[in-house]
């Protein structure tokens, strides 16, 4: 997952001296039980834990944050035991060697870790637009994001990912709501209100990767080469945009486990889109949860899709959750791995130059890192999200050069199947590599690893391995002047000719627009003055199948030929864009600016563009309809609600905006 910074593991373990030295849990069985999805909390949940003492001990603990216990017994007999807040800590004589059984009720109502969607939103049909809300985006769902945030707010367990634990989640719902938890799902029983759903786990993992999803959901069920069942869930209405959501899912499946050389490890694998989700994607065990904004269409493919995501959360299944991380120290084993895994499974749906061009795009982050003063060494807990993902995927490809391709492999592999279920570091990953490849890699660790810098001109030659790098770092407009107009039309790669439009964009001719869709994209960004003879090229931009492309291609049009703005606003009034409505949302918001334009419609538009501040959309609509109201100096009283209410949002770079521009908005 993205941009997580995981600190907080040290320092419980420094605290609480390793509970690990001395219990092992092994088995947990809970059910959840949710009321009338109108409470943001849970009813009577039931839990059993079974655990081996490994030293003798007079308590053992479990994290709990802000829950309340009842009917607590120990291998069926009431027990001591102490609620503090932040841990239920039992008292007893535990003797070594002993397995306990630990069971009780317990009621939550987490603030974090457990989020409940369009639960109580409170304008939901009071506000005036309800009639505009008949199709309504609204989305009652619960979800949970463990990693970072402590699955122990809604589910006691164990904080440190050092204990890996087989978690049987149940959970009883309404009827209607799909409930979508780690493992298999053996049974759902039904009552006339409500569903029980029992989920089965067969190999153990870290609480941070305990999930639940309940809402409403389709699905559709692949089978990977395998057999491994792909249980992809989509929103009902959404089913149009199943297969370029889904796009490449099994290739990749089936690649991944090719390539890894380890069978996938879980019983399924689910992946499920969740509305205002905290990062992109969160690779729980068997049950990946990702970003509905994710969820597109066919035309949005181009520009923005879910492969990257998808793949990176799959590759997870077995570098962060079949082995996982010691601690921050480690987390590269996790991102490093998955980036790198990642772009292998791209490179066997889009080909070596889309994989070089990723190493490279890579390689310009990290080196502005560096240039900024703000490289750290892999192994430092706290290296930026650069560092961990993409120095970390970097330093596969270049171990991979070095040892081979052969002996790269045979090495993940045997470190895989070693450390199963286990936890583990950096050492013992580059100890399987030395073994299998005979090579001392000590100089390697150092430079790629331990050191701060980015090694800048050794990615540069490994790049310039590839001939299509070579050319695109050859093609330059700024050295080479001479060759430059004849560049866009000759053969030479997208990527070189769209380096040539953003050095000499005032240089574009007619016949440059004969070019690719990502190519004429470039056009569109770079070319914002459109000569007079231009016109007719630029304006059949509006026609490309790209939501980026339009989105810019109409501001620039509507700027540079005022006379014609009607024409533009017909030609592109039913396209919304991406699933933050990119287009759509430019659209109204060129219309309240235009002077002399339909003056009749502006109240109409102004409602509409306002309404999607509304908390009933996603939070990526909310920030577009922010943004552009508070720079047409139209955020009025409804946004001016809706904005004071984003401050309190879950999703903190969204909290963040919305405190920002209430800064903005009153001076
Ligand atoms: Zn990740």
């Amino acid at each position: 997952m993205k941009n997580i910074v995981f600190l907080l593991c040290c320092c419980a373990n420094l605290f609480y001296a390793q509970q690990t030295d001395y219990v092992d849990f092994t088995e947990v069985k809970a059910v959840l039980a949710f009321s009338q999805m109108k409470v943001d909390s849970t009813v009577f949940n039931s839990y059993q834990i079974k655990f081996e003492v490994l030293k003798q001990t007079d308590s053992v603990y479990l994290d709990a944050i802000n829950m309340k216990f009842s009917n607590v017994s120990l291998n069926k007999s009431k027990v001591k035991f102490k609620n503090d807040g932040k841990k239920l800590i039992i008292y007893h004589g535990f003797k070594a060697s002993k397995t306990y059984t630990l069971n009780f009720l317990f009621f939550t109502s987490p603030k974090k870790a457990m989020y409940f969607i369009d639960w109580n939103n409170e304008d939901a049909v009071t506000s005036s637009y309800s009639d505009t809300f008949r199709n309504s985006p609204e989305k009652k769902q619960i979800w949970t994001q463990g990693q970072g945030k402590y699955t122990s707010h809604w589910l006691p367990s164990i904080d440190d990912m050092n204990d890996k634990i087989e978690f049987d989640i149940s959970c009883v719902a309404p009827k209607g709501y799909e409930v979508i938890s780690n493992g298999k799902m053996v049974s759902k029983r039904e009552t006339p209100t409500y569903n029980l759903w029992e989920f089965d786990m067969e190999k153990p993992m870290s609480s941070y990767l305990v999930a639940l999803v309940i809402g409403k959901y389709s699905k559709n069920v692949e089978y990977s080469k395998s057999g491994i069942p792909l249980e992809m869930y989509y929103y009902p209405e959404d089913s149009l945009k199943f297969e370029p959501t889904y796009r490449y899912t099994k290739q990749m499946f089936d690649f991944l486990e090719a390539e890894i050389g380890v069978p996938y490890p879980w019983q399924n694998y689910k992946q499920v889109p969740v509305k205002d989700f905290l990062y992109a994607g969160m690779e729980n065990t068997s049950a990946t949860i990702f970003a509905d904004s994710f969820v597109i269409d066919s035309i949005a493919f181009a520009d923005k899709n879910y492969v990257n995501v998808n793949a990176h959360e799959l590759a997870h299944q077995w570098f962060g959750d079949l082995v996982t991380e010691t601690s921050g120290t480690h987390h590269w084993l996790q991102e490093g791995f998955a980036t790198y895994y990642a772009l292998l499974a791209e490179r066997d749906i889009f080909g070596e130059h889309y994989y070089y061009w990723q190493l490279y795009e890579y390689a310009q982050e990290l080196l502005n890192q560096d240039r900024a003063g703000g490289s750290t060494s892999l192994l430092d807990p706290k290296s930026s999200s650069t560092t961990f993902y993409k120095k970390g995927a970097w330093v596969l490809h270049l171990l991979r050069e070095r040892v081979g391709e052969k002996a790269f492999k045979a090495a993940v592999k045997n470190y895989l199947k070693k450390y199963a279920f286990k936890n583990v570091e950096t050492e013992n990953f580059i100890t399987e590599v030395e073994k299998v490849s005979g090579e001392d890699l000590t100089d390697f660790v150092k430079l790629w690893l331990k050191n701060k810098v980015f090694n800048y001109d050794e990615v540069l030659n490994s790049l310039k391995k590839s001939a299509y790098m070579q050319e695109y770092l050859m093609v330059d407009c700024e050295v080479y002047t001479s060759k430059c107009s004849d560049y866009l039309t000759s053969g030479i790669s997208d990527e070189a000719k769209i380096k040539v439009i953003s050095q000499i964009p005032n240089q574009i001719r007619k016949e440059d627009f004969k070019n690719s869709l990502k190519v004429r994209q470039a056009i569109a960004r770079n070319v914002s003055k459109i000569p007079l003879q231009l016109k007719t090229e630029y304006e059949s931009l509006l026609n490309d199948e790209s939501y980026v492309t339009i989105e810019t291609a109409l501001f620039n049009l509507w700027q540079n030929f005022p006379q014609e703005r009607q024409k533009y606003f017909e030609k592109t009034k039913d396209i919304q864009g991406f699933s933050d409505k990119n287009v759509r949302m430019l659209w109204l918001a060129l219309q309240l600016v235009s002077p002399d334009f339909e003056d009749k419609n502006k109240r109409e538009y102004f409602n509409a563009l306002t309404r999607y501040t509304s908390p009933q959309y996603g939070f990526e609509v909310r920030q577009n309809a922010f943004q552009y109201l508070h720079q047409i100096q139209a955020c009025k009283d409804v946004c001016k609600k809706h904005l004071k209410q984003a401050t309190k949002h879950h999703n903190w770079r969204f909290q963040k905006f919305a405190k920002a521009l209430i800064e903005k908005e009153t001076p």
